[in-house]
């Protein structure tokens, strides 16, 4: 048994999900799962059409065309779509009518992309002649906490997933299962959703819970790629890298798989392989717990722009014992994310990558410490075995002293697969394409 996970772009039209279909074909004989996202930019629709909705404006026009367009294209009749539509509808009118949307009622709207998507993928693969049904998460055993846009599947799901997959598991049920990704459903029967981009983490969840042969994750890309093509002309394949350097990676701006999509596959040690559906004989990557003996110690190298650095420096109100207690949690209190971290006994330098006001986390560490908030920073991840890092960071500050650019904060060592490096926005595709030359030739 294998799942097969599909992202919005390779479901986003007629053309696209025939293709998609023809995929599923070839693997038939592996008695696959599949996971789906809603087509192309349905997600970023409905949460356009609840802001409109809440400015009094009903419109799911886009959404409609999307869908209807498609089938009518593929010339197959889906009648699970019609209540969908009405239903969506039906909400936006009565947000329109209270003006309000709570995180609940906005997990539930996004939800019909993924439904939809499954319905017309199931219908389009049986008139293909492969027998096929779509699956809604719950059905699937799929459950998660309240945290709403942002669930935390629950531990039962290791129980309640092969549960809902015994029959197929067995043999008995010949029908594909195309399950909708991204969402769960609460304790209360409340439909959350695992986070934007969460179809990943629907896959090797399946694929974990199931112990399945492999979790494949089908992109528009040929897999993991050394750099971003779009900078790196000459970025390559990378062939494995392991569960860790995968969730790192996902942190920090390889947009490949959501962070928290390897955790299922770490535990159960599950292979995890990233496919192109453009170009199906790539091997693409593969994503497993360890590397073989030898191999280079740079995998990739990520970048994050639009950053924010933060200096801080205690003033003697305070005395070093309490100091970075005191700082974290006036971040926990602003509920403010840090990614990278260096410190001293007296200072602390952090990054944020999100776009928060910091006004009032600012006053509040400034009662305690200078602090001085930099814009326009950028974060320069080297995803490699740490343990090299003397060889490593020798080559990184040989090639960016080449490029003239100053490296403005550096950490390394808490994660075992991560050297980050902050330099100044504008130097980053320069710096980023130095590192390149320097790793990868
Ligand atoms: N459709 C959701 C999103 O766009 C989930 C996913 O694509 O994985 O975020
Ligand atoms: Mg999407």
């Amino acid at each position: 048994m294998i799942v097969m996970k599909f992202g919005g772009s390779s479901v986003a039209s007629a053309e696209r999900i025939a293709t998609v279909a023809k995929i599923i074909a070839t693997y038939t004989e592996k008695r696959p799962i599949i996971a789906l996202s809603a087509m192309g930019d349905t997600t970023d629709y409905l949460l356009e059409a609840a802001d409109r909705a809440l400015a009094g404006v009903v419109d799911i026009e886009r959404v409609k065309a999307l869908h209807l367009d498609a089938i009518k294209e593929l010339g197959i009749d889906v009648p699970e779509l019609a209540p969908l539509l009405d239903s969506i509808e039906t909400l936006l009118r009565g947000v329109s009518m209270l003006r309000e949307l709570s995180k609940r009622t906005r997990d539930y709207l996004v939800s019909f992309g993924e439904r939809l998507s499954v319905r017309i993928m199931a219908a389009w693969l049986r008139k293909q002649g492969i027998p096929a049904r779509a699956m809604d998460a719950w059905d699937a055993g799929i459950f998660s906490d309240s945290a709403f846009m942002q669930a935390e599947p629950l531990a039962s799901v290791w129980e309640t997933i092969p549960k809902a997959f015994a029959e197929y598991q067995a043999g008995v049920d010949r029908q594909v299962p195309v399950v909708t990704g991204f969402i769960a459903k609460d304790a209360h029967g409340d439909i959350t959703t695992l986070g934007r981009g969460g179809s990943d983490l629907t896959a090797t969840l399946l694929g974990a819970a199931l112990g399945a042969e492999e979790v494949q994750t089908w992109k528009d890309v040929d897999g993991i790629l050394t750099a971003d093509p779009r900078i790196v002309k000459d970025a390559r394949l990378v062939p494995e890298v392991t569960y860790d350097e995968a969730a790192e990676l996902a942190h920090f701006g390889a947009q490949v798989l959501h962070p928290r999509s390897m955790t299922p596959c770490r535990k159960t040690g599950t292979l995890v392989r990233v496919k192109n559906s453009y170009n199906m004989a790539s091997p693409g990557t593969v994503i497993t717990a360890e590397h073989k003996p030898k191999i280079a110690p740079v995998r990739v190298i990520t970048m994050i722009k639009g950053v924010r650095l933060i200096d801080i420096v205690s003033s003697r109100m305070l005395g070093a014992s309490g100091f970075l207690a005191h700082i974290f949690n006036q971040f926990l209190k602003w509920n403010i994310s840090v990614d990278v971290v260096a410190t001293s006994e007296v200072s602390v330098s952090l990054t944020v990558n999100t776009p928060e006001d910091l006004t009032g986390l600012l006053e509040d560490v400034g009662r305690v410490a200078a602090v001085e908030c930099r814009t326009g920073k950028a974060i320069i991840s080297v995803i490699c075995d740490v343990r090299r890092s003397s060889a490593i960071l020798a080559d990184c500050f040989a090639a960016l002293e080449a490029e003239h650019i100053n490296v403005q904060m550096i950490s390394q060592g808490a994660s075992k697969v991560n050297i980050s490096l902050i330099c100044d926005d504008p130097e980053a595709d320069r710096a980023i394409q130095a590192l390149h030359r320097a790793f990868f030739g």
